[in-house]
């Protein structure tokens, strides 16, 4: 059997980070191979804005875009500048030496760099309510999506920093925001639950847990129940919108053997830079990025990313 080609880069994940790097390595003439997955539990085709509705903080787009939309433009783009797309997930990785190895649906691929763009998934709570409002009221970002719930109430469901700093955020916009948290501790930085705690629009429901979003016969959110964990006591809360907060995860599984993560679970990359433990594999957006986790920020670090294999196939590849 013959040896399949050997790629310059491979790109795996095509949210904002994946396709940005796939326009940067296609006009750089690299011929980049993008997996962009098969939404089949595996990689999310387009990453966490298909789930967006309205994003209206992409620079460019004056009215908004759509999440989907704008990743549509991504995907155009990536296409027309040379990027060739496979609508399948990845399987298996080997970073165990040049060229790298990557299966996908039984085949074998060879490329001298591997950009890593598979994204964090947002965790939820696991109820099926919550599951039928995501996007109907239920998010997990609130700089994308707090804006629509202006001059609305908001609930905010968890206790790290992320939880703190989307409860001050939804409070300079909503006319009230829940803060509902299932210990009496929170995990979040002193000063962040500080500005919490001395914020007169957030209220707090500690050692407590959401057990059931209304109301899907609506198709939104009209209300949470939230249930004291201590009393046992069930009370129904009245909001316009559901945050969760409860933390992400790095989507990982591929190499998580390989490459070295953060002690969060997190690819790690030299400060100001997408390189990973092994030369050559970089990575790129929410997989390495727990802090800003935005569009543009994965995008740029796709840019970085695109950038940097190409240095690296310039410095160690004499056949390039
Ligand atoms: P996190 O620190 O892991 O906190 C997750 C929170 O969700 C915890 O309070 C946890 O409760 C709660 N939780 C987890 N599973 C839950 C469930 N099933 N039901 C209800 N509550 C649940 O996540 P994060 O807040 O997203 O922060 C991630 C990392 O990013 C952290 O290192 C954080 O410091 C960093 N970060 C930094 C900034 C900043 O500095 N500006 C901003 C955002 C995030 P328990 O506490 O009971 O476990």
């Amino acid at each position: 059997m013959t040896e399949p080609t050997v790629r310059n880069v491979i790109i795996i994940g095509s949210g904002p980070a994946g396709l940005t790097a796939g326009i940067y390595a296609a006009r750089a003439n690299l011929k980049p191979l993008c997996f962009e997955g098969f939404n089949a539990g595996g990689l999310i085709p387009g990453g966490q804005l298909m789930f967006t509705t309205e994003v209206e903080n992409y620079p460019g787009f004056v009215e908004g875009v759509t999440g989907p939309e704008l990743m549509g433009r991504f995907r155009g783009q990536a296409e027309k500048q040379g990027c060739e797309l496979i609508t399948q997930d990845v399987d298996k990785i080997d970073f165990s030496e040049q060229p790298f190895k990557v299966w996908s649906e039984g085949q074998l691929y060879l490329a001298k760099t591997i950009i890593l763009s598979t994204g964090a998934r947002a965790n939820y709570i696991g109820l099926e309510s919550e599951e039928k409002l995501k996007n109907r009221g239920v998010s997990a970002c609130a700089v994308c999506d707090g804006p629509l719930y202006r001059g609305k109430a908001a609930v905010v469901v968890g206790g790290g920093d992320t939880a703190m700093e989307e409860a001050s955020y939804l409070a300079g916009i909503c006319s009230s925001v829940l803060l509902v948290h299932r210990r009496d501790d929170f995990r979040a930085s002193k000063a962040m639950q500080d500005r919490v705690r001395a914020n007169p629009k957030i209220k707090l429901a500690l050692s407590s847990a959401i057990v059931e979003v209304f109301d899907p016969a609506e198709n939104k959110v009209t209300g949470v129940a939230v249930k004291d964990l201590k009393t046992g006591e069930v009370t129904r809360h009245a909001t316009d919108a559901l945050f969760v907060a409860i933390g992400h995860t790095p989507m990982t599984d591929l190499v998580k053997e390989q490459l070295e993560l953060q002690p969060n679970g997190y690819v790690k990359v030299q400060p100001g830079t997408t390189t990973t433990s092994i030369p050559g594999v970089f990575a790129a957006g929410d997989v390495a990025d727990w802090v800003y986790r935005q569009a543009v920020t994965a995008a740029g670090t796709g840019c970085m990313a695109a950038l940097e294999a190409e240095r690296w196939l310039v410095a160690n590849d004499s056949a390039h």
